[in-house]
């Protein structure tokens, strides 16, 4: 099943995981993606080496035996930094013999050891893809806020109107804690001629310390009603949770009453926090039981 096609008919719901370090990496992450899927998500996303993690080996892997054994489509992350034509050709080659149709084109953050050999920007990874391997649906990053390396948010959007051009088939939203900043970033995107899905990514923050380093990683706004809670929340590590799942649960019901595309939560690999979200967007109606 293609993602485009999905989102040609509907507004969607979907969770991202990524792959366990260690031991049985694959195995560990198809038991969190199995119990995802009783949440009955329209995908879900397996990261590529995020966060440094170094752990890609089995994205294409576990994306196919995510489909294979729960029946729910799947979305497999890349990036290109440091990555080759032929890496990207192995790769697609992976997802092609395990099933996956859907893939995430992404530049992935600079690093030592991650130098450009032949890829600089997304924009060449989906352009690369689209003329490769046309069956496949291509999604594509986007920055409510603006990427941390980009002059402007305008400046950004019009690089983000190439990926369009390239070929891209939707979008995924970075995490933001602040909706109105969404609601303006949307409205610019339709000023840019962007047409293609819009899904909103949200991340439950699991604490204090958690929600700080994403405000440094990827330059995410902390508004005034988010530290309130925390500091509420006091020291508890359980309160401070409680508030993340609280808080986005709010950022997805007023999202799901302003006409989104699509939903796309950051589950941090935690089933219970994905169901929350699940339970909060049926009571609001934006799903059905
Ligand atoms: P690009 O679209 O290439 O943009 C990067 C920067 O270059 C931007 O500032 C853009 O404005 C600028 N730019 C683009 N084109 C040009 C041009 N022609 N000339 C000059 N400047 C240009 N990282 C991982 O390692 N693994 C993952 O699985 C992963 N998943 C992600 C999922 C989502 C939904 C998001 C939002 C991010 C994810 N990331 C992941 C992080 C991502 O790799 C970083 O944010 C990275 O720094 C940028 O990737 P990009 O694809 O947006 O890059």
């Amino acid at each position: 099943m293609r993602i485009d096609s999905i989102l040609a008919r509907k507004q969607t719901f979907s969770f991202e995981i990524f792959p366990p370090r260690g031991e049985l990496p694959v195995e560990q992450a198809a038991s969190i993606a199995g119990e995802m899927s009783a949440d009955k998500p329209d995908w879900i996303s397996v990261t590529f080496s995020a966060g440094g993690t170094g752990n890609s080996a089995n994205t294409a892997a576990i994306a196919s035996r995510i489909q294979d054994e729960t029946g729910t489509c799947s979305l497999a992350h890349l990036t290109c930094l440091g990555s080759s034509r032929d890496d990207v050709d192995e790769y697609v080659g992976k997802l092609r013999d395990g099933g996956v149709h859907n893939v995430l084109a992404l530049r992935g953050d600079r690093a030592p050891g991650r130098e450009v050999i032949d890829f600089a920007y997304a924009t060449q990874l989906v352009r690369h893809l689209k003329d490769t391997a046309p069956w496949l649906c291509v999604g594509a990053a986007c920055y409510p806020e603006g990427h941390l390396e980009a002059p402007s948010l305008i400046a950004d959007i019009e690089h983000l109107k190439e990926k369009q051009d390239a070929g891209a088939d939707f979008l995924v939203t970075q995490l933001f804690f602040d909706n109105e900043l969404f609601y303006r970033f949307r409205e610019a995107c339709v000023r840019a001629r962007i047409k293609i899905p819009i899904t909103v990514g949200i991340m439950p923050f699991t604490s204090t310390k958690q929600i700080q380093r994403m405000a440094f990683t990827c330059g995410a706004t902390i508004p005034a009603a988010v530290i309130k809670r925390l500091a509420a929340a006091g020291d508890d590590p359980a309160s401070q949770a409680q508030a993340g799942i609280e808080y986005a649960c709010e950022q997805l019901r007023d999202l799901a009453a302003n006409g989104v595309d699509g939903l796309h939560v950051y589950s941090m690999n935690k089933p219970a926090v994905a169901h929350a979200t699940r339970v909060a967007l049926q009571e609001c109606g934006y799903l059905g039981t």
